[in-house]
């Protein structure tokens, strides 16, 4: 049985912000631009105790939680905690699907000789993300996409859903609205027709369904009835792979920091191999105490994926950055200029089958059509698209 996972981060904006200005903390905050016009980009749990969503007008969600405070999205700082919640992903399989900078499906079939059955790996990432980033994530657990993104949403925050291998009787209870692509204008008509569940999807007459949904309705009605054979698409653009960390305290030798880039290189050089990738350069980057960032990159004579390689260039590197009398607060190393390198079948032995059934998919096309969305900070702030909650 195949075991997908859907993680993603709760209240992502609003979280970042209670957890680095503790007078947020147990308040309603919205996340967006000053002006009303704007749309909500998140929003605290507080807030959506008033009915408060994510893409709602600003100006909306004021009206219905007043007292609402109203923070300006601060980019680096989402971007930095994304980047640690997805090198937590990449621990566990190279195959993670980000849909935002927040949101992920990964398979992790491949890798349950080493880490566990899907829900051991799901907790173990939602306690690594939490220690990397003082965050809650929420997990759905299934044997396929569509189940295990409804079962990430069903217990937030904080949360842990479980998909059994009988699919469909999981989702048959489940309203309508749960279908993808599925939204407040198709949902009444599809509950007058006496379509109220996807059970009753699941057991439509194909020719009646499709007199309302078209030639969309048998990919519909094969979701609700679980069969969702659609494979997690590894993000094949990723232009490099890292691995960096904040510390409690900062460091303040050349050792400290060298034994750090130690680290970073090895996880980097395993997640290389584990993708069938090699480096063309090398990045080191260092944040002092006062949130100076700097950056030293090299480019390798020969691509490579060991971390002894790796780790020989980032000690070049550090020789290039002022260390002496620092105090530095985070290391990082990423490859970059990523190439083909040498594949290690035995260390996940299904990416060739997934690939394989990726060949068998009935749904291609199902990405696009039920919102897989471009990991960009314009398309989660412009609240584009069906309004949802994304988080
Ligand atoms: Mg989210």
């Amino acid at each position: 049985m195949r075991q997908i996972l859907h993680i993603d981060m709760d209240a992502f904006f609003a979280s970042v912000e209670q957890r680095d200005d503790p007078s947020l903390r147990g308040k309603p905050v919205l996340v967006g631009g000053p002006s009303r016009r704007g749309v909500v980009a998140a929003a605290s749990y507080e807030a959506r105790k008033f009915g408060v969503h994510s893409a709602m007008p600003m100006a909306e969600a004021l009206r219905r939680c007043p007292r609402a405070v109203v923070v300006t999205p601060t980019r680096g700082r989402y971007e930095e905690a994304s980047a640690q919640v997805f090198d937590v992903f990449h621990r566990y399989t190279p195959l993670v699907e980000g849909l935002s900078i927040d949101e992920a499906f990964l398979d992790v079939t491949g890798s349950q000789s080493l880490f566990g059955d899907g829900v051991t790996i799901a907790r173990a990432i939602k306690k690594d993300i939490l220690d990397a980033t003082g965050l809650t994530a929420s997990a759905g657990v299934a044997p396929c996409k569509f189940a295990a993104k409804i079962a990430s949403d069903m217990q937030k925050p904080d949360g842990l859903t479980v998909v059994g291998e009988d699919v469909a009787a999981f989702l048959a209870p489940l309203p309508v609205e749960k279908m993808w692509g599925i939204g407040p204008k198709t949902a009444p008509t599809l509950r007058r027709l006496g379509y109220a569940t996807l059970g009753d999807l699941a057991k439509a007459d194909p020719t009646a369904l499709e007199k309302v949904l078209g030639s969309w309705a048998n990919d519909v009605r094969e979701l609700a009835r679980g069969n969702d054979a659609r494979t997690v698409e590894p993000d094949r653009d990723a232009k490099s792979i890292s691995a960096e960390q904040t510390y409690e305290h900062d460091l303040t030798t050349k050792d400290e920091i060298a034994r750090t880039l130690l680290a970073h290189a090895a996880r980097v050089a395993e997640r290389l191999t584990a993708s069938g990738l090699s480096a063309g350069a090398v990045m080191v980057k260092l944040k002092y105490a006062d949130f100076t960032l700097l950056s030293r990159r090299k480019a390798l004579e020969e691509p490579a994926s060991d971390t002894t390689t790796l780790h020989g260039v980032a000690l070049e590197l550090l020789d290039r950055f002022p260390v002496e009398g620092a105090r530095v607060r985070l290391t990082g190393v990423a490859a970059q200029d990523l190439g083909p390198g040498a594949v290690q079948p035995t260390l996940f032995p299904d990416r060739a089958a997934a690939r394989r059934r990726g060949l068998e998919s009935v749904l291609l096309d199902a990405k696009d059509r039920f919102g897989g969305r471009p990991i960009t900070f314009a398309t989660l702030l412009g609240g584009r698209g069906e309004p949802e909650d994304e988080d």
